[in-house]
């Protein structure tokens, strides 16, 4: 089939050409975002392949249709770029990458925890130039620490067992309990009791009605006083301004974002030639306890094999007809 694949990156492209060379669907790379001024290239195509900060509103939607897609396949777990009732409505068909791999994410939270714990981004520029004191790189052992993992799917059981072989008391919040996790020593908790006996707190739901700004100026102040928050789900999970707040009163310790509420605008480019126009990350980058990564946790040779396999897979199978676990449906977007 022809597909328009948009946000496309160089890195990403051998990858999918190595496996269509059999799969032999024609793939038209763009650089572009999808939105509503780049709509257009989308013409005539069967189907269009996304990425996380492509916008598929109703209003794209709605021209996608006009010109003969019949598919959007994200190259991407999450959904919340896409307005999947206005798919539904229009007879397109949403199909993602469920499951990649959970342990890139959870291992790039992990990151995030240790470097802001042991500051070893600081001390790697501190002795390159000659400087060797370790005065303000103390940390803390996060053996014994609580973590409160909020989403344990895929990603958020990864994330458990982590924490788990670290040696962490590890507790959990979602509206579906996983069993298995609880034979492994996990406990879960309503939101209001984790909050205050977390340590680290760490965002692995998706992105919902429910879970917007699930991070907001209630949730900071139920937070235990100096807690770690680590979002590697989706930006708005935080409501960056609440979180500048907690930071500027010392209610929250640390922060360590690998998404972040506006990234469309940033992340992925090269802006390094540019005046910073966003005052929301540049406030939030000038606190010495803020460690931003730019949607960076997926990203490893396992995961971009997986989602560049699975994603030319889905073409075939929707082009043969054949029933696809990877759909997108109604049914899917929390309430
Ligand atoms: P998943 O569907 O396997 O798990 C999500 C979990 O969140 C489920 O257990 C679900 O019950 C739970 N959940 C849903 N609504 C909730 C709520 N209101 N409160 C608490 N829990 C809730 O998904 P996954 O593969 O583990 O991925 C999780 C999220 O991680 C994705 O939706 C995506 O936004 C994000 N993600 C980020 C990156 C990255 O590179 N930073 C990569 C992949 C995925």
């Amino acid at each position: 089939m022809k597909v328009a694949v948009f946000s496309t990156k160089a890195y990403e492209r051998p990858y999918f050409d190595e496996c269509n060379a059999t799969a032999g669907h024609q793939l038209v790379y763009f650089e572009a975002s999808l939105n509503s001024d780049t709509v257009n290239l989308a013409q005539g195509f069967d189907a269009v392949c996304l990425f996380v900060n492509d916008t598929a509103n109703a209003a794209v939607i709605t021209q996608l249709a006009a010109g003969g897609v019949r598919l959007i396949d994200l190259r991407s777990a999450g959904f919340n770029h896409v307005d999947i009732a206005a798919a539904v409505a229009k007879g397109i068909t949403v199909l993602r990458v469920p499951a990649y791999s959970p342990q890139a994410v959870a291992e790039h939270a992990l990151a995030l925890i240790m470097t802001l714990n042991r500051k070893t981004n600081k001390a790697y520029n501190r002795v390159r130039e000659n400087n060797f004191s370790v005065d303000n790189l103390m940390g803390f052992n996060l053996y014994g620490k609580t973590v409160g993992v909020i989403g344990t799917g895929k990603i958020g059981a990864a994330f458990c067992q982590i924490m788990l072989g670290i040696g962490c008391q590890v507790v959990a919040h979602d509206i579906v309990e996983n069993a298995a996790l609880q034979t492994k020593g996990v406990t879960y908790l309503p939101l209001e009791e984790l909050l205050p006996i977390a340590d680290i707190v760490s965002l692995h739901c998706p992105l919902t009605p429910a879970t917007y700004h699930l991070f907001n100026a209630k949730a900071f102040a139920a937070l235990k006083p100096g807690a770690m928050l680590i979002n590697t789900g989706r930006g708005a999970l935080i409501d960056t301004g609440a979180a500048i707040s907690a930071l500027k009163s010392g209610r929250l310790g640390y922060l360590g974002m690998d998404v972040y509420e506006q990234e469309e605008n940033l992340f992925f480019k090269d802006l390094s030639a540019s005046i910073m126009q966003d005052d929301t990350i540049a406030r939030l980058m000038t606190f010495n306890n803020v460690l931003v990564t730019p949607h960076l946790a997926f990203f490893t040779h396992e995961a971009l094999n997986e989602i560049a396999h699975t994603t030319i897979q889905n073409f075939t199978d929707f082009e043969n007809g054949h029933f696809t676990a990877n759909e997108v449906k109604l049914s899917h977007i929390a309430k």
